[in-house]
């Protein structure tokens, strides 16, 4: 008697699963125009996860020591795109926690806020974010060439990001 499979093998199934994620990460990174629903701010259970993947600490207030504003306009298509209010900032608890690196409206003001004078990247912004989108980053309308996400962050800093 054959024995037939009746179901599939859970680590072809777990293989095949990483090859999609893995697709998804490319798409991702090599600039499709992200979905609108990509350039929301994180839910707020995902603050925490998202501060810590751009290699920061939620902090229970807000460290003034250095406290500095860029300011950021982006465009997805030509077309501007809001950036969120609460980025870096977890609202589940009693109290708000923060990131070093948030928003508290939409007008694209970063707050920079830290204990200490370090530098802070668009990048970590970024990823704070949630967002990867291919962009032509100006500085104070100067192009910068190469990653933007490594821009610094410096107090009054105008960067405008031109993304696909
Ligand atoms: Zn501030």
């Amino acid at each position: 008697m054959t024995k037939t499979k009746s179901h599939r093998n859970p680590r072809m199934a777990s293989a095949l699963s990483g090859i999609a994620l893995a697709a998804v990460a490319v798409t991702t990174l090599t600039g499709a125009a992200p979905a609108p629903g990509d350039w929301a701010a994180p839910a707020p259970g995902d603050v925490e996860a998202r501060v810590e993947a751009a290699g920061l600490e939620m902090l229970d207030s807000e460290k003034l020591t250095m406290h500095i504003h860029p300011h950021l306009t982006v465009y997805a298509g030509g077309r501007q795109v809001t950036v969120p209010a609460d980025i870096g900032i977890d609202r589940s608890g009693k109290k708000p926690r923060f990131s070093p690196l948030h928003t508290h409206d939409t007008s694209g003001t970063v707050h920079v806020e830290s204990a200490q004078w370090q530098d802070f990247t668009l990048g970590q912004f970024l990823t704070e974010w949630g967002v990867r989108p291919m962009c032509q980053a100006e500085v104070d309308g100067t192009p910068v060439a190469g990653d933007p996400a490594r821009i610094v962050f410096r107090d009054r800093q105008e960067i405008t990001l031109r993304c696909r």
